[in-house]
């Protein structure tokens, strides 16, 4: 059995038998602000390992590795630009992950082989007392299995990694709901890989103008990006994107619909889920939901299509690719 510790606080004893796991090359899963992280000590190659392992991952895609600061980003890097002094004045601790160029500390399994590293600074004490007492980076994906849901419950890493995890930090449900914003800070100009939480208005707000990565938006593209796979952040059930309004018809089987601030009228024995017209409410609220209906072994979910628009990137970013058919 995989072990569950519930922690409630920076000051936790638990985090102290974290920080012994993460030293010896295990795996602990913690919790962020975002989603469930899967942590290993950054800095040690085969533990970074059993990360892709545990999780199925790709060797194609790196990972994050989170500091407790400014100055742990720094040592990391060959280069820190202004534009990242500036970001992480404001947003760190935040869900804004940097790609900058890496320096040779960075074990080459952490990049995926390529020259720059991905960072952030989580904000949740668990998590930043967890990376002070290992007293190095930590590698951590999200706690799931390659391509499935994020967890958001300690819960849910149990049942997606089960004993391939040597330890769970149980800090109860995370709070944004949706994975960081990446913003690449490598090549010439800003540019967003990974919309979240954090918009693309708060980064312009601070540094001009900032690209989008056109695979962050647009369907059916090769993959042009580490990591950028078309399908992940899947549900078990089927999930499908329908006009606002236009609920369902002739269909069987367990199905969710799922309406945004208001539900139009469904047959018999459709659950109907109302969830408001506001896109960060949606983004806390999303993969708990679609837990919550994966464990009610729900076949289908229908789920109207959010609005256009700069508020709405990061929740459809995670619809497109939750509801993405498999890749051949
Ligand atoms: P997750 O596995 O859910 O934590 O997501 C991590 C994301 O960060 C993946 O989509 C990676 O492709 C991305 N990422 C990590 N390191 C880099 C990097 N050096 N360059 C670009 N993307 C990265
Ligand atoms: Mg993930």
């Amino acid at each position: 059995m995989t072990r569950l510790l519930q922690v409630t606080g920076p000051d936790d004893p638990a985090i102290l038998e974290a920080a012994a796991v993460l030293a010896r090359g295990g795996l602990v899963a913690f919790p962020t602000e975002t989603v469930y992280g899967l942590g290993a000590d950054g800095l040690n190659p085969e533990a970074v390992a059993r990360i892709y392992a545990a999780k199925g991952r790709p060797a194609t895609n790196p990972v994050i590795l989170h500091v407790a600061d400014a100055v742990g980003a720094q040592a990391l890097v060959s280069h820190w630009p202004a534009e990242a002094q500036v970001l992480v004045e404001r947003f760190w601790p935040g869900p804004l992950t940097l790609v900058l160029p890496a320096s040779d500390r960075v074990p080459s399994i952490v990049r995926a082989g390529g020259p720059s590293v991905a960072l952030r600074c989580p904000a949740h004490p668990v998590a930043l007392a967890l990376i002070r007492a290992a007293g190095r980076p930590l590698a951590a994906p999200s706690a799931n299995r390659s391509q499935h849901l994020s967890p958001t419950l300690a819960q849910h890493v149990a049942s997606s990694l089960g004993e391939a995890v040597d330890l769970i930090l149980d800090g109860g449900a995370t709070a944004a709901g949706l994975e960081s914003t990446i913003l690449d800070l490598a090549g010439d100009r800003p540019r967003i890989l990974r919309p979240g939480p954090i918009g693309p208005a708060d980064l312009t707000a601070l540094l001009g103008p900032v690209e989008l990565w056109e695979g962050a938006v647009k369907a059916g593209e090769v993959q042009a990006a580490p990591g950028m796979a078309e399908r992940h952040y899947a549900p078990r059930a089927r999930l499908e994107l329908v006009a606002p309004g236009s609920g369902v018809r002739g269909i069987s089987g367990t199905v969710a619909y799922v309406g945004l601030g208001s539900l139009p009228p469904l047959p018999e024995g459709v659950r109907g889920i109302l969830l408001p017209l506001d896109a960060e409410a949606v983004g806390t609220r999303l993969y708990a939901l679609l837990h919550e209906l994966d464990d009610a072994g729900f076949e289908r979910i229908f789920m109207e299509r959010p609005p256009e628009g700069e508020r709405w990137l990061a929740v459809r970013d995670r619809l497109r690719r939750a509801s993405a058919k498999e890749l051949p």
